[in-house]
């Protein structure tokens, strides 16, 4: 048996590694010189560094990720919290932290915490309390989260604090336009118990803690991986199907396509169109600056989100190495911002400033910005309907399921292997 895969990022590595398994042909086909999608590096020349296009968090709900890190041997590539510890900011009250007790319950220890913030008391609990009732009833499909928890009347200040940057970083969307289902099941997943609840970050570049460890993973189990091979056009015959690059047509008994869902359009020619976020990661390098708090703060009412310490998330040291730069990320999730260039580099290296309490510029900055970062949840009922063996593993969630994560990439991937083994075995 042969299967094609199309899309070299984390679905389509996650599907070859477990297909991988099975007594079957595997060819993986990348249109990018190196595997990882959107979970890429690139070297910068400046600084002599393998930098991310953008830090990616992991959560402990994350169950199918970390059992693929530790397939790989990996795991240890993933610096976890104990337990949750969320360091914000903002200009009124400084630095204040969401952590719960480990000593109690998380369904009581979470309420406490949000009691303890500066600005907040009972009216929290009260909400807490009360989101907690709502979450597992059914919520209509096109129900946004703002529209959701005004229903709700969860008290503003427990939004701006906590629920405003979990859905800005969960689901890289406005409460304005979040689906509120979606939402609902991060919450259930994340706030399940201490260990779902605690965050992770990569401590060394994502192409060398995650892509290349499952790449060789996926070699060694004898998947034959393509680069720079861009899928063309795609035809289904009633034998197989027939996929070409600009200069090879291969055939396959199956095919999965490991795509997001605009790539996947163009290939099989929809014109369905479909909404997407940007992420902008700044990254700033700064000579003389001291290490931020926490390795990554949230920012309140700031336009910088999220101010990440890739310096101290990595262990390296400015002082030991590399001029002794502190590389800080500043990341704009659902980035709508009129701001661009030099004026919004001035406005969070200002906003980063206060929050470290320096006046320091950067040294160098380069600004990625990921206009299609992540595939919005759509409410309207998938229409195209696929040959059974060609399966789909896009990134397209829908009301109700997860976002667009690293997590939902590896799902789709085993989803999309355990449906092809089922299509050509039974
Ligand atoms: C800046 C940024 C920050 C993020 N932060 C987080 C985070 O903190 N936590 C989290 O969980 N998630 C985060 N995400 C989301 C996460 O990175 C993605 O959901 C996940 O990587 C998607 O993987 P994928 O394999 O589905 O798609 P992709 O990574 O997009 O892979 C698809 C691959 O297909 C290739 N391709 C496209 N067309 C063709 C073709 N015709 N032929 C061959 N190959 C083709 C592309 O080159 C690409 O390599 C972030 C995303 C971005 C962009």
């Amino acid at each position: 048996m042969r299967v094609g895969i199309i899309g070299g990022g984390l679905c389509g590595l996650s599907a070859a590694i477990h297909l991988a398994r099975r007594d079957i042909q595997l060819e993986l086909f990348e249109a990018a010189p190196n595997p990882g999608g959107r979970t890429r590096s690139f070297f910068e020349p400046r600084i002599g560094q393998w930098i991310d296009n953008g830090p990616h968090l992991m959560s402990g709900a994350y169950r199918q990720t970390i059992a693929l890190l530790e397939e790989a041997g990996v795991s240890n590539h993933v610096t976890w919290q104990k337990t949750l510890h969320l360091a914000l900011w903002d200009a009124q009250h400084g630095h204040f932290h969401l952590q719960p007790s480990p000593a109690l319950p998380l369904a009581l220890a979470l309420p406490l915490s949000c009691y303890r913030m500066p600005g907040h008391g009972w009216s929290d609990i009260r909400s807490m309390l009360h989101l907690a009732r709502h979450l597992n009833r059914p919520i209509e499909n096109d129900t946004c989260v703002q529209t959701w928890l005004d229903r709700m009347g969860i008290n503003r200040a427990l939004i701006r604090d906590m629920l405003e940057p979990l859905c800005l970083g969960a689901m890289n969307e406005p409460l304005k336009t979040a689906n509120a289902a979606s939402f609902a099941q991060v919450l259930r997943e994340a706030f399940a118990n201490h260990d779902a609840a605690r965050l992770g970050w990569f401590n060394k570049p994502l192409s060398e803690a995650l892509i290349e460890p499952l790449s060789k993973l996926a070699q060694r189990r004898g998947v034959h991986l393509h680069t720079n091979s861009r899928i063309r056009s795609l035809q289904t015959h009633s034998h197989g199907i027939e996929i070409r690059t600009n200069d090879k047509t291969h055939a396959f008994d199956a095919v999965i396509l490991a795509l997001p869902q605009r790539a996947a359009h163009r290939l099989l020619g929809i014109r369905e169109p479909v909404r997407t976020q940007r992420i902008t990661n700044i990254h700033m390098w700064f000579d003389g600056m001291p290490a931020l708090d926490y390795p990554f703060i949230g920012g309140i009412g700031t336009s910088g989100h999220w101010f990440f310490d890739v310096s101290a998330q990595m262990s390296v040291l400015p002082d030991r190495q590399n001029m002794h730069l502190r590389h800080v990320c500043c990341v704009i999730s659902a980035d709508s911002q009129h701001l661009r260039g030099q004026a919004l580099v001035d406005k969070v290296s200002g906003e980063l400033g206060k929050i470290v309490g320096t006046t320091r510029k950067p040294q160098f900055v380069r600004m990625v910005s990921e206009h299609h970062a992540t595939t919005s949840i759509s409410t309207e009922m998938r229409q195209t309907s696929l040959p059974a063996t060609l399966i789909d593993a896009c990134e397209a969630p829908s009301a109700g399921e997860l976002p667009a994560t690293i997590e939902s990439a590896v799902q789709r991937g085993q989803n999309a292997a355990e449906c092809c083994c089922l299509q050509l075995f039974s």
